[in-house]
């Protein structure tokens, strides 16, 4: 089993996506600073790291740093709330495979994960285009068709989609709707779900989301 590192002191984020990873099949461990971190990875056992810049103690840059002067080359997806070009840049520069900023959908993390993973030669490559029926998403070029016809569809949208498409024919409850693809930003009593359903099925057809009473949706 893949085994990841999560090195985070905010516990409402790390539970999240220990959680998650758990859920997705992965082995999660959690840290909450950077020495802990060091001496976490030093015994071997982890594949891949996410890795929060903001930490007390040593900071994430600072903790990658001291991982790549050690010698170690797993990859290493950096976390941060901070959005500015200079710490991608640092990150990057730094030895780091990718960076994430705060706050993230779920499924964008799993997708980075995987795409760091396969490079890393430790995962096999997976199909980029989901299919169901004559609905067709391809992850990579984000284009998305049903039957002949090709569809535009938002950044958020188009998660949406990917998540029905992942789980066909599996009814989807509006929390979980909301977990995946609006991740922890959302308050759990928002409607945004039904208004992007209702966007969603206005582009690919209001018979393919089927409205399960009390439940939530599926795509059928
Ligand atoms: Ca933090």
């Amino acid at each position: 089993m893949t085994s990841i590192l999560i090195v985070e002191d905010e516990t409402r984020i790390s539970s999240f996506i220990e959680k998650g990873l758990s859920a997705a099949g992965y082995s999660p461990t959690v840290v909450a600073n950077g020495l802990d971190a060091l001496d976490y990875v030093a015994t071997g056992s982890f594949d891949l790291v996410l890795l929060d810049v903001g930490l007390p103690g040593i900071d994430g840059f600072e903790v990658l740093a001291r991982l790549r002067a050690a010698g170690e080359t797993m990859p290493i997806i950096m976390l941060t709330a901070r959005t500015s070009v200079d710490d991608t840049v640092a990150g990057l520069d730094g030895g780091a495979n990718d960076y994430l900023p705060k706050p993230f959908k779920f499924d964008e993390l799993v997708a980075r994960i995987r795409l760091r993973l396969r490079e890393s030669g430790q995962q096999r490559v997976v199909e980029t285009v989901l299919r169901h029926g004559d609905v067709a998403l391809d992850l990579k070029t984000r284009r998305v068709s049903v039957g002949d016809r090709s569809i535009d569809l938002s950044a958020r949208e188009f998660a949406l989609a990917e998540e029905f498409l992942r789980h066909p024919d599996q009814v989807l409850s509006r929390e979980q709707l909301l977990s995946r693809v609006w991740g922890f930003d959302f308050d759990p009593g928002s409607n945004v779900v039904d208004v992007y359903v209702r966007y969603l099925r206005g582009k690919i057809g209001a018979e393919r989301i089927e409205t399960v009473r009390g439940m939530g949706y599926r795509l059928v």
